[in-house]
């Protein structure tokens, strides 16, 4: 295949840096789109910790739910909530964990019990965020099993549900499929920040899960954090990771509280002459990239994206589309292998298969940097020039 610059390419500005024939890889979720924002902040997130700082084992004894909880990483976390309006934290119980991928294995070790009959079920309804299967099938636990795709699940047994919401791969807003006494539902609220989806409302399910890598960016810090509402089942998830790795990084988690604090604080002006309201200048990135997006699938005819609802933000207080972190492309006509034909194209992908569906469809990172998201327009667009010479 041709390697040229199509010259129809919209946008073929900021890829200077980057030779033409370099792969890039969309595969991951890796959200360094970010970076240009926090850059720009300079000092304002910068913090230092002396030699003799942060020792100890422990940040707060007292704290019934969670002895490893920085007390400031807790006063942030229920700042930036407070401020979007995405979760409710009075009454609820917090989790923190090297990333929310370590608490959903501290969920499912506490949601689960070594004296039921069976292994407990575990569904998620496709397509399901791919990790789920690898973190329920590495170790294979005797208290729960990966038992696949939600909509095919009809054991009369106890389960639990994975619901991610917004829906990584595909970015839509969705609820339990199950919906069965004696289930479980465990909410991956990862996507549910207003750069990524009108905020409707300030949700309460028992179990939610947040991550920094998602929120902010900062996915190399390793902060996420479980809001819980029954304290026994945030007490076990904690001795879970006490078990494990004795807690989380001090370190980490001074930064990311120091992060969401500064993102919190300026959060609740917008059309500030700084520019400084995370959420707004996120937002408005990737409404751009959507919309450049969306014009170039649809030059090419052979591809579709999904179309997201109108809704009212009660954050932002407008009325708005999705802009998820993830394009869900699928492959019109129907394809055996759609991440093949990206990676013919120098652009790697996640296929549908990894996420229990067709492999006509791909997931690409929308979250990249500037010159990587330049490219795969550049590259999505010579996809549509083969189309039109070859017929
Ligand atoms: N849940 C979902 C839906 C995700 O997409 C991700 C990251 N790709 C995670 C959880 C895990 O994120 P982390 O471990 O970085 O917090």
């Amino acid at each position: 295949h041709a390697n040229g610059r199509s010259p129809a390419a919209p946008n073929s500005g900021d890829t200077k840096n980057l030779p033409l024939d370099t792969l890039i890889n969309l595969d991951h979720g890796d959200p360094r789109m970010y970076e240009s924002f926090w850059r720009k902040m300079g000092d304002e997130c910068t913090f230092v910790i002396k030699g003799y700082e942060s020792l100890s084992y422990f940040s707060n004894p007292k704290n019934p739910a969670c002895w490893f909880l920085e007390p400031k990483l807790e006063d942030s976390i229920k700042a930036l909530h407070g401020a979007v309006g995405n979760a409710v934290t009075d009454g609820y119980s917090i989790v923190v964990g090297t990333g929310s991928s370590q608490l959903l294995h501290a969920v499912l070790y506490a949601v689960t019990s070594p004296d039921q009959p069976n292994q407990t079920s575990v569904v998620a309804a496709a397509p399901y965020y791919s990790s789920y299967v690898e973190i329920l099938n590495l170790v294979r636990s005797g208290l729960y099993k990966w038992d696949g795709d939600a909509h095919e699940f009809d054991k009369d047994e106890p389960y639990i549900e994975l619901v991610t919401s917004p829906n990584n791969p595909s970015g839509v807003i969705r609820g339990p499929v199950v919906s069965r006494d004696g289930g479980i539902l465990v909410h991956d609220l990862a996507y549910y920040w207003p750069q990524y989806t009108p905020i409707t409302s300030s949700l309460e399910f028992d179990i939610m899960l947040f991550t920094a890598s998602k929120c902010t960016g900062h996915a190399g810090s390793r902060i996420g954090w479980a809001l819980v509402k029954d304290i026994e089942v945030a007490k076990k998830m904690t001795k879970f990771m006490e078990v494990s790795t004795i807690g989380v990084s001090k370190e980490s988690q001074l930064r990311v509280a120091k992060i969401l604090q500064v993102v919190a604080d300026r959060c609740k002006r917008f059309g500030s002459p700084e520019g400084d309201n995370f959420f707004e200048f996120s937002k408005n990135l990737l409404t751009k990239r959507w919309e450049i997006l969306r014009e170039t699938v649809k030059k090419t005819q052979m591809f579709t994206l999904p179309k997201y609802p109108l809704q009212h933000c009660n954050y932002t207080g407008d009325v708005t589309q999705a802009h998820p972190a993830f394009a869900w492309i699928k492959y019109k006509d129907g394809m055996d292998d759609c991440e093949m034909l990206f990676k013919e194209h120098k652009i790697l992908t996640r296929g549908g298969k990894k996420f229990g569906t067709d492999p006509g469809f791909v997931r690409v990172s929308m979250v990249s940097r500037e010159e990587e998201f330049n490219l795969l327009i550049d590259r999505l667009s010579m996809i549509q020039g083969l189309n039109n010479v070859d017929g």
